[in-house]
C-alpha cells in the first residue's frame, strides 16, 4: 500500500474515531501535505476556520505558517502540516485527556511519512512528542534528536502575531530550519 493510501485510511479512521468525536466539533483536520515529506509542521488543534473546512491551518495564524514556509524556500506541498489534536476543541483548548488520545493518531500519521526533521509549533505540539512540559519562549529554536528523528522546538504562530518578541524569535527559528535543510 502507498503511503497516500495509508494516509487516507487513518484520515478515514480518525473522521470516524468515537472518542475524538465525542469531545470535538466540526469536520476531522487530519492535516495535509506530501507523505513523502521530509519536513513536517506540528500545531495544537484546529480553530473555527479549520474545523470549517477540514484542512489544517488555513486562518490568520495558518497564513503566517504558509508565508514563513514559503519565505525558507520550501513549498507548501512538500511538507506536511498536522497537529496533535485533529478536532476543534468544544472547550477553548484541548484538555490533556484528548491529546494524550488524539497524539495516538498522529505518532501513526508520522509513523507513515517518516520525516527526518519535524516542526513543533508550541507547547501542546512539544508535549505531545517530546513527552515533556517545555518552556517554549525559553527552548525556542533547539533542535532534539530523539529516536533519529531531529524536532526543532518553536512558537506556535499565533503567539507569534500576538507578540512582537514571539514574532522575532519566530523568524529566528526558521532561520534556523532553513540552516538545517540547507537552503
Ligand atoms: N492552530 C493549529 O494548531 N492548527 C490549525 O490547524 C490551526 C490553528
Amino acid at each position: 500500500m502507498s503511503r497516500k493510501s495509508e494516509l487516507l485510511e487513518l484520515a478515514r479512521e480518525i473522521e470516524a474515531c468515537p472518542f475524538c468525536r465525542s469531545w470535538g466539533r466540526g469536520m476531522a483536520v487530519p492535516g495535509e501535505g506530501d507523505p513523502e515529506a521530509q519536513i513536517a509542521f506540528i500545531g495544537e488543534a484546529p480553530g473555527r476556520e479549520e474545523g470549517g473546512c477540514g484542512r489544517p491551518f488555513v486562518g490568520r495564524s495558518g497564513k503566517l505558517l504558509r508565508a514563513m514556509i514559503r519565505e525558507i524556500g520550501l513549498g507548501e506541498k512538500e511538507v506536511f502540516i498536522s497537529s496533535p489534536v485533529q478536532y476543534l476543541p468544544r472547550r477553548r483548548t484541548s484538555l490533556k485527556s484528548n491529546v494524550l488520545h488524539s497524539r495516538t493518531h498522529l505518532l501513526k500519521q508520522l509513523f507513515i511519512i517518516n520525516p527526518s526533521i519535524v516542526v513543533l509549533l508550541g507547547k501542546t505540539a512539544c508535549f505531545a512528542l517530546l513527552d515533556r512540559n517545555v518552556e517554549v519562549i525559553k527552548e525556542h529554536g533547539r533542535v532534539v534528536v530523539k529516536a533519529g528523528r531531529k524536532y526543532l522546538i518553536t512558537l506556535h504562530p499565533a503567539y507569534a502575531m500576538r507578540f512582537p518578541d514571539g514574532m522575532k524569535a519566530f523568524r529566528h527559528d526558521f532561520g534556523e530550519l532553513k540552516k538545517l535543510i540547507g537552503r
